[in-house]
């Protein structure tokens, strides 16, 4: 068997003993170590959804790759003015924090006729270094948020600090699927289902959390 094919299988079990509703656990392969025929052996392994951090890296594999049936999704930082390069296949993007690139990216949506998923990032643990709403702006746009029509708006994403201390971790994801249910009380009705959140050090944590969305690279690539 592959190490790719092993790791896949290994971060299999893993869901199933940890997540509390493997079913709704899907895994984003991050593809931002490895060239596109690396990932093609990803994607003959199992691995269908893609996540990449830059617009440009993300476009030109899609472009060696776009015969094949493969869910895009970006995870990084998305600049307004890089959006039209992704618009026509992305199929989420994970990084969304302000509204401003929210409304950019429903307007070019629009545009192109379609809508996108989109995923809110937060910075739960307030880390003055990382990407993503605070908490209090969130809760300032979403009113706004919800009038957009060509972006759904399907859940959150957060990353957690680099740490080896596992509470702190366990709290920042438990935070976000707080964040995910009281939002859906008072604004979006139950339509935010998806926690992105978990990478390759502390997928485990974020299963047990509720992650649906776990973006590993390392794990499945190294
Ligand atoms: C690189 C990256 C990952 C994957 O990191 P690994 O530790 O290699 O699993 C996940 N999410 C984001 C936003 C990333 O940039």
């Amino acid at each position: 068997m592959s190490a790719i094919l092993q790791n896949i299988n290994d971060i299999k079990e893993d869901i199933l003993k940890h997540s509390p509703n493997p079913d709704k656990v899907k895994l984003v392969g991050v593809t931002k170590y490895v060239d596109t025929e690396i990932m093609l052996e990803a994607f003959n392994s199992g691995i269908t959804i893609m996540g990449e951090n830059r617009v440009q890296v993300l476009r030109e594999k899609y472009e060696i790759l776009k015969e094949h049936n493969i869910e895009w999704h970006l995870i990084g930082q998305l600049q307004k003015n890089k959006i039209k390069y992704i618009i026509d296949y992305i199929s989420m993007i994970h990084s969304v924090d302000s509204l401003s690139l929210a409304e950019e990216i429903d307007k070019k949506a629009e545009k192109a006729g379609r809508t996108v998923d989109i995923l809110l990032e937060v910075n739960i643990s307030n880390e003055e270094s990382k990407s993503g709403y605070s908490v209090s702006e969130l809760l300032g746009d979403c009113n706004s948020l919800k009038t957009l029509k060509n972006i759904n708006i399907r859940g959150l994403m957060t990353m957690a600090p680099l740490t080896d201390n596992e509470m702190v971790i366990r709290n920042v994801f438990r935070g976000l699927a707080e964040l995910r249910n009281s939002l859906n009380n008072d604004y979006f009705d139950g339509s935010l289902q998806e926690l992105s959140m978990g990478m390759s050090n502390d997928y485990k944590i974020a299963l047990e959390e509720g992650a649906t969305l776990i973006r590993l690279g390392t794990k499945i690539f190294k």
